[in-house]
């Protein structure tokens, strides 16, 4: 199988974990990786400033995990997409399955974090994905397809064109359980394909990436799947060798 000439993207959702300390060791640990992989590095809000400053330079760039859908105001404890921008980050996370689970993001939610992102001047990476029973009852697709119909209802699908998605599957998510390459590769040229129907501008430059459980032993054969460009990575992301051999794998 050919793999198509879209840039390979890999991005690291460190999720809630990290401490300064744990910042500076990242940056000394990190090696090269090849400059045709984009790779984005998502730490928690407050070390946001501390990762950009101390792995600048370094061919990486940089995201949150999450932001508020308002630009500022009275919002206790939240955080302005515009203020990833002003922090230096250039992606947001947006729908990731714990803030859909844990924080009750609805897909209405999900659309307008999809678009304050947009509006801040980031590259959303919009996560979706379907929970075992769905997949079980032969629903993922059909459950797939409604979370990026909820982002194209309330944005436009041409607001697609550009933006990063990540098909995590969620049974799949910090289980050490991985879809296969062909399970993936199925969804994602599903999606690929729902885009083109859709009529999103250039769907081909819209990069689908896998998440879930990807790790430096597996990453090869997802990569090898012509529908899969890259990965978000969670827990393999918190060890920089193992993340930069994810990245290279993309290569
Ligand atoms: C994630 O949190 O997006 C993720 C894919 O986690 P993990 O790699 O740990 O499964």
């Amino acid at each position: 199988m050919t793999k198509s000439p879209r840039r390979a993207f890999v991005a690291a959702n460190w999720k809630m974990h990290g401490t300064r300390w744990m910042v500076l060791d990242y940056a000394t640990d990190w090696p090269e990786v090849p400059a045709e992989v984009d790779v984005v590095l998502c730490p928690p809000w407050g070390y946001l400033d501390r990762v950009r400053s101390v792995l600048d330079g370094k061919g990486i760039r940089f995201g949150v995990q999450h932001t508020a859908i308002e630009p500022r105001g009275a919002f206790t404890g939240e955080h302005a997409a515009e203020m990833a921008g002003d922090l230096g980050a250039a992606f947001a996370i947006v729908g990731h399955s714990e803030r859909r689970r844990l924080f009750g993001e609805t897909d209405e939610v999900v659309a307008g974090k999809f678009a304050a992102a947009l509006r801040a001047g980031l590259t959303p990476i919009l996560c979706v994905g379907e929970v075992l029973d769905e997949r079980r009852q032969g629903a993922a697709e059909t459950v797939v397809a409604t979370q990026l119909d909820a982002v194209m209802d309330q944005c436009g699908a041409p607001m697609l064109a550009g933006c990063v998605i990540a098909y995590e599957p969620v049974w799949a998510i910090g289980t050490g359980e991985t879809a296969t390459p062909a399970e993936a590769q199925e969804m994602h040229a599903a999606i690929r394909a729902k885009l083109v129907r859709e009529g999103v501008e250039l769907a081909d430059t819209v990069r689908i990436v896998y998440g879930g459980s990807v790790k430096a032993t597996n990453a090869q054969e997802l990569f090898a799947e012509p529908d899969i460009d890259g990965a978000l990575v969670g827990g393999a992301s918190l060890d920089a060798v193992e993340f930069a051999e994810i990245c290279c794998a993309a290569a």
